[in-house]
């Protein structure tokens, strides 16, 4: 019982924006500017991007633009988790989900002179798990047409629109 109650006050202190700001950690100084311009390509868009997904509930959008202000995003090309499964662009799975994971290098090798507006689509829809947005059984089987993955095609779309896609510098942190 007690670490119940624990538990949920830690969830409570680690979901409190007074607590978290956005942070990109682990990544080096190229792939860190290259994550910001993907962040503040995603801030200055989001509504458009919500509006090109369809069908998000409002509970849904207003947690995806919480998490996508105050979650951290984390370059973890040297570990296991991207090592292992080169088409991994990134995973979500993260204590009360307060960061993702971003498989940076993955995306720069697999995408190539393609890959910046592929970094968006991965950083949003890894912000949409994080926010509890929809997602269809069998998600993690690969792409399909449900709502995390729209949400990453909308702002893969937009970004390509705005003729924003480019190859994208290693991250050498690792
Ligand atoms: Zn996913």
């Amino acid at each position: 019982m007690n670490k119940l109650i624990l538990l949920f006050t830690m969830s409570l202190l680690f979901s409190t924006s007074a607590f978290s700001a956005r942070n990109i950690k682990h990544c080096g100084s190229n792939a860190e500017s290259t994550m910001k311009d993907a962040l503040r390509f995603l801030d200055n868009n989001i509504n458009t991007i919500i509006n090109n997904t369809g069908d998000l509930k409002n509970g849904e959008k207003k947690r995806l633009k919480n998490k996508l202000a105050n979650i951290n995003f984390k370059c973890m090309d040297h570990k296991q988790v991207c090592k292992k499964k080169a088409t991994r662009g990134g995973k979500s799975r993260h204590l009360f989900n307060a960061a993702v994971v971003i498989c940076y290098n993955n995306i720069r090798t697999l995408l190539q002179d393609d890959a910046f507006c592929t970094l968006a689509d991965v950083l949003i829809h890894e912000a949409g798990h994080a926010a509890g947005v929809k997602k269809d059984w069998g998600h993690n089987n690969g792409p399909n047409n449900d709502k995390v993955y729209r949400l990453g095609y909308a702002a893969a779309d937009l970004c390509r629109t705005k003729s924003l896609d480019r190859a994208i510098r290693l991250n050498t942190n690792n």
